[in-house]
C-alpha cells in the first residue's frame, strides 16, 4: 500500500515517537527520503517536537504533541 503525503504528515508525529509498527515505519522512511515535501516536514516536525520535549515539564500537558502546529502547505 502507497500513503499520499497527507497521510504521511498526518502519521509523523508517531513515526518520530516511536509509535509505529515496523512496516508502517518502513514505509514512512522510504517515503520521507524519496520525498522532498515530506522530508522538510519531517525535519520541522522533529525540530517542533524537540522543542516541545525541553519545555513539556515546565508547561505543557502531555498528549500535546499529537497535534503539531508547524505544518507547512505541501504540494498535493
Ligand atoms: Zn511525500
Amino acid at each position: 500500500m502507497k500513503l499520499s503525503c497527507k497521510e504521511i504528515v498526518r502519521r509523523l508525529p508517531a513515526y518520530i515517537e516511536g509509535g509505529l509498527d515496523r512496516q508502517q515505519y518502513r514505509q514512512l522512511t522510504a517515503h520521507v527520503r524519496s520525498c522532498k515535501h515530506c522530508g522538510i516536514v519531517s525535519d520541522s516536525v522533529r525540530h517542533t517536537m524537540a522543542i516541545y520535549e525541553d519545555r513539556k515539564l515546565l508547561e505543557f500537558e502531555p498528549g500535546l504533541t499529537q497535534s503539531v502546529p508547524v505544518i507547512p502547505h505541501i504540494g498535493k
